[in-house]
């Protein structure tokens, strides 16, 4: 059953008559794959009508207006006196307004003249320009037609998103005949029921007669966002089964629980009740005979570390060992710093071990990791290459989760026997999304600040007021506070961007000598020697200026200042993880955003909910109510699921649809569920 349709879904698209290796690749680049598949799956963006106008009165410049002419003049284009004059068909309308019909390549004269011949009605479409001088006019129709042939113009064009040397008409002429084909192999099979609705679906999408048909509640996108949110649920729910099945039985070794009290009595301060929970939490799973699959989200500074250096210490009462994974050196290094004297006071051997060790010392630490003496490894991924072996590795925790990806993290589990993970991450999802975007994980949330922070002050600024600003924190620096300052980075134009960070450095170090820099086209160790200056205490450096490689876990706690340029430039939750590495010590802390002159109305309203509000899970609301997910989850490599249909803020109520139908016990067996998820790709669902 169905399986003439997936044939045909799986068929390269250069085999669509008129397509052909070259068109193929390019649709490659437009849809991220070359299958009829990838070609269904993309949609278009709107709908443009095409009814047949009487008169251009009353269009507006830029519509794009489908009207009868009658032809009244040809005007022949060409050089004159060195300058390029494009050839015109002087028209009128039903009500004798005039319109020009203008072509620019003056080459096909008679092609054009033949096709709007003098006297002779013809219905033309296209972009309506207006102007003081020329009146109305149309560049290069996209359609010429007799007025017996209007049907040939589609009332409702669907415009696909698309790119270079794709035309709209390409992408209409593709799903036509993709259209045809489906329905030729559904007639001649017996198609199941699911199948046949999910292409009704999708041609209803493709056949757009409103833009309603395209928005997120419209029946039929909301169909397709259900079968894709079903397709991911069911493959969580196979994974979350699949894991059920294992077992690591570390816990029932452990006799004495010397190590866990011992570490509570040596901590410098009591945990909040956050943290404890959330440590109770994960000591629950450790109990459990599965693995654990546990997420903490907390804000920046609510003590995730603490929390992941008593599980660690918990871990290795077992005698299993652990691994905590940062996504630098320098936080690795950081992490190290915090946890070895720790380590040390309860006689656990705890080592660092990062792309910075080589030779000889490297080779040491690689020995104590496989006879099992080291129990807490700190690192980046190289703890993870393919010669590090671990005696009894059970607990892998990953700070800053979202900067690695489905593969690393399938990676490092790989290192060990079923271990439990751990992973910790400062951006707060909101709780109805959470379970999609994390997938098969259990989540604890630390929603509280150890006692005695003093909540951050923060103030929006237009950019002219820099010199003032300059001057008021002068005074502070003298007496020893530390500054983040941090301007933007935009991929497209990284170049300027770190002009820009580089003027403000020069500018900032003529005021505060010993300014630090750091950016991205600095090599690694570079940046990592001026992070550790600024992270000193005693260094003179009290200004760093940066692109926005801070973002991650540093933790300067003598830092007091943060000042973002071009703040509108962020996503809010961007914006919040900024600002959360400052107000980590006892004196009060500053976050002052400063904008630039073309923002927009709504983006200074943003920045009020930042100066507003501290509480991160309220932010990435806001965030997802004015932006959209995009810029919630960051970019593509994060591995979050990039999703064809479905609307985070529109179709909340689908996802806990999609999730109780994937609650089925015989969700594994369900043949609908197993072609969707082949439909939508659900290789990478995370737990993985
Ligand atoms: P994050 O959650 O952003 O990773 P950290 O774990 O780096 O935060 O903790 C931030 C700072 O707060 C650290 O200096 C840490 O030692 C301190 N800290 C953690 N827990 C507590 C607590 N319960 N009371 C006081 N300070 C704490
Ligand atoms: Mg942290």
């Amino acid at each position: 059953m169905d399986k003439e349709v997936f044939d045909f879904f799986n068929t390269d698209l250069q085999f669509i008559h008129g397509v052909g290796p070259v068109l193929a690749t390019k649709f490659n680049e437009v849809l991220g794959g070359r299958r009829v598949l990838d070609f269904l799956l993309h949609i278009p963006s709107y709908v443009r009508p095409r009814e047949i106008l009487d008169s251009v009165v009353g269009a507006q410049s830029g519509d794009t207006i489908t009207i009868s002419v009658l032809v009244k003049s040809h005007k022949k284009g060409g050089l004159f006196k060195g300058k390029r004059h494009p050839t015109q068909i002087i028209c009128a309308d039903k009500f004798a307004a005039p319109i020009t019909i203008q072509f620019f390549n003056v080459n096909y004269l008679d092609y054009w003249t033949e096709k709007l011949p003098i006297g002779q009605w013809r219905i033309v479409s296209g972009k309506l320009d207006f102007s003081n001088r020329n009146g109305a006019i149309i560049n290069h129709p996209e359609f010429i037609e007799l007025p017996e042939n209007a049907a040939k113009i589609p009332t409702h064009q669907a415009i696909y998103p698309s790119g270079e040397g794709l035309s709209q008409k390409t992408f209409a002429n593709v799903r036509n005949q993709i259209f045809n084909t489906i329905h030729e192999r559904i007639n001649a099979n017996n198609t199941s029921t699911n199948m046949l609705e999910f292409i009704d679906a999708l041609e209803h999408v493709h056949f757009p007669e409103t833009n309603d048909d395209l928005a997120p509640n419209s029946i039929y996108v909301a169909k397709l966002a259900y079968c894709e949110l079903f397709a991911h649920q069911s493959a969580i729910a196979i994974n979350r089964s699949v894991r059920k099945a294992q077992t690591n039985k570390r816990a029932v070794r452990v006799k004495k629980h010397n190590l866990i009290d011992k570490f509570y009595d040596i901590l410098p301060f009591k945990l909040t009740n956050a943290q404890q929970r959330t440590i109770d939490e994960i000591f629950a799973d450790f109990n459990r005979p599965t693995p654990m699959m546990r997420l903490v989200q907390g804000d920046v500074g609510s003590g995730k570390t603490m929390v992941a250096c008593a599980s660690m210490v918990k871990m290795a009462e077992s005698g299993a060992q652990s691994v905590l994974l940062a996504p630098t050196d320098t936080l690795a290094q950081q992490h190290f710093a915090k946890l070895k004297p720790m380590c040390d006071k309860l006689g656990l051997v705890c080592d660092v071990l990062t792309g910075r060790d080589k030779g000889v010392s490297r080779r040491e630490k690689l020995i104590s990791l496989k006879s099992g003496r080291t129990k807490i490894a700190i690192g980046t991924h190289a703890l993870f290459s393919e010669d590090v072996e671990y005696k009894d590795l059970g607990l892998v925790v990953i700070d800053e989760q979202h900067r690695f990806g489905v593969q690393q993290r399938t990676s490092m589990r790989e290192k060990g026997h079923n271990p439990d993970m751990l992973a910790l991450s400062a951006t707060p999802i909101p709780r109805t999304l959470s379970m999609t975007v994390y997938g098969d994980m259990d989540i604890s949330i630390i929603n509280e600040k150890p006692a005695g922070r003093i909540p951050i002050k923060t103030t929006k600024l237009p950019i002219e007021r820099v010199n003032a600003l300059i001057s008021r924190i002068a005074p502070q620096i003298e007496n020893g506070a530390k500054v983040f300052w941090v301007c933007p980075l935009v991929e497209e134009s990284e170049t300027s961007d770190m002009m820009a960070a580089e003027l403000r450095f020069n500018e900032l170090n003529k005021h505060f000598p010993h300014t630090g820099l750091c950016h991205g086209r600095m090599d690694k160790k570079q940046r990592d020697k001026v992070m550790a200056e600024f992270a000193d205490e005693n260094s003179k450096m009290r200004v760093l200026v940066s692109t926005t490689v801070i973002e991650v876990g540093i933790d300067v706690p003598s830092a007091t200042i943060m000042v973002i340029e071009n703040a509108e430039r962020f996503g809010l939750a961007a914006l919040h993880q900024l600002r959360g590495r400052v107000g980590r010590g006892s004196k009060q802390s500053f976050c002052i955003l400063l904008y630039g002159n073309n923002i927009s109305p709504d983006g200074l309203k943003r920045l009020d909910v930042l100066c507003e509000t501290d509480d991160g899970f309220v932010i990435a609301e806001q965030d997802l109510m004015m932006r959209g997910v995009g810029e919630l989850l960051g970019t593509k490599q994060s591995g979050w699921i990039q999703y064809h249909f479905v609307n985070y803020r529109e179709h909340r109520d689908l996802f806990k649809l999609a999730q109780s139908a994937s609650m089925d016990n015989n969700i594994t067996e369900n043949i609908w569920a197993k072609q969707l998820r082949n439909i939508f790709d659900c290789s990478t669902i995370a737990g993985a």
